[in-house]
């Protein structure tokens, strides 16, 4: 069974570090939302078929799928029941932002099945939130994480982001500490990114060290980003957490499967507006614009963009499975590998192997192959060797 991904490319405002898919609600007619979901609704009917037995996990995700208004929510939520099969204990995620969360939302969710929830909170000081725009305050999600166990939600995620403007080791801890202190089950930190186009690469990407000091609030630098990720990594660890992959830490249980199916290569169909679907070794994307994604989908076309559609190689294929399954405290399993490629990846990637023995880089355990956990901040730079 794939898994589901349905994109709802709507927020409150755009935050300045943001380069994904979506669009303020400030600048966007109501009546797109409209055409989003009548357009929706005719890719989730036929895309059915691609998921006869059910799928294997949902994750709504954006965006801020919370954005939207109830009435809209409970369509959303009513279309994705009536079409694809779940049963009552697959994992069914939905993101959203402190501040596009009441109960009546919430309410709604638990009403059609949702039994995970992922807040981004990003920081519990209202300060670096404003320094990177997002539109809303501390004190908004600590409302929304009472509001979300109230409603009986026993599996909740919080999004945390170091290296953010202003913010130093201190501030960051707070941060954890406050965000443990409401006992999550699982807890995502990511560093901030200066992604070309957005209005932070605008005011950061481009500064040279000797120009830094002018800025109000300047960027922790390298050493302590890297400072900040080992810390709290080594702090969630005696708090229970596992650190299952590079971003990701859970109480036992409490992984979340949509994800792990990603990292372990599994097949997923995203719907929705820039949602990306990969069956069978094909992958594609849709085109992201809500209009034109409505319009083709009405008029019987596909929403599918041509240029983003590939049918991947074998060799693509391994290299992928290998980057994304080494991000995972599991690693890659050595059979499933073999099962699935008809190889044995220590054949295939003997010469990058060879290379960081020497640094045990690589741990062999058992059927799997790990990334040796000291490596982990740095591993995108290693993980590129696969490709
Ligand atoms: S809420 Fe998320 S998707 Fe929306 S603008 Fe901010 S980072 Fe981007």
């Amino acid at each position: 069974m794939p898994s589901l991904y349905v994109h709802v490319p709507f927020c409150i405002q755009k935050c300045e570090y943001c380069a994904f898919y979506s669009q303020a609600l400030t600048d966007t007619p109501r009546e797109l939302i409209s055409l989003y979901l009548e357009g929706l609704e005719v890719e989730i009917s036929k895309r059915q078929k691609d998921a006869p037995q059910g799928v294997s996990s949902l994750f709504i995700g954006g965006g801020t799928p919370t954005a939207l208004k109830e009435v809209e929510l409970e369509q959303l939520l009513g279309m994705i029941n009536s079409f694809f099969t779940m049963n009552s204990d697959t994992e069914k995620t939905v993101e959203g932002n402190p501040g596009t969360l009441s109960v009546d939302k919430i309410t709604i969710l638990r009403r059609f099945g949702i039994n995970r929830f992922s807040l981004g909170v990003q920081s519990f000081e209202d300060r670096l939130l404003r320094a990177v725009g997002r539109a809303h305050t501390a004190q908004q999600a600590r409302e929304a994480i009472q509001r979300l166990r109230e409603a009986g939600f026993k599996n909740i995620n919080l999004d945390l982001m170091f290296g953010l403007p202003g913010q130093d080791m201190e501030l960051w801890q707070a941060s954890v500490e406050e965000a443990l202190s409401y006992t999550p089950e699982h807890l995502s930190l990511y560093g901030l990114m200066l992604e070309e186009g957005t209005p932070l690469y605008a005011r950061y990407g481009e500064i040279k060290e000797s120009e830094k000091d002018g800025q109000v609030d300047q960027l922790p630098d390298d050493d302590l980003q890297a400072e900040m990720y080992e810390w709290a990594a080594v702090r969630l660890k005696k708090a229970g957490f596992r650190q299952y992959e590079t971003s990701n830490f859970a109480l036992p249980g409490f992984e979340c499967q949509h994800n792990l199916g990603y990292w372990r290569g599994e097949d997923y169909l995203g719907l929705g507006p820039g949602g990306v679907s990969c069956l069978e070794r094909v992958r594609w994307k849709n085109i992201e614009d809500v209009r034109s994604y409505s319009n083709l989908l009405s008029n019987g076309q596909s929403p599918m963009d041509e240029e983003g559609k590939e049918a991947l190689s074998l060799s693509e294929c391994m290299a992928e499975r290998m980057i994304l399954g080494l991000r995972l405290e599991e690693g890659v399993n050595l059979i499933s590998f073999q099962n699935d490629f008809g190889a044995d990846l220590r054949d295939i990637y003997r010469n990058v192997l060879e290379r960081y023995n020497s640094g045990d880089v690589f741990v062999f355990q058992g059927d799997y192959l790990r990334l040796n956990p000291r490596y982990a901040f740095v591993a995108n730079t290693i993980l590129q060797e696969f490709v």
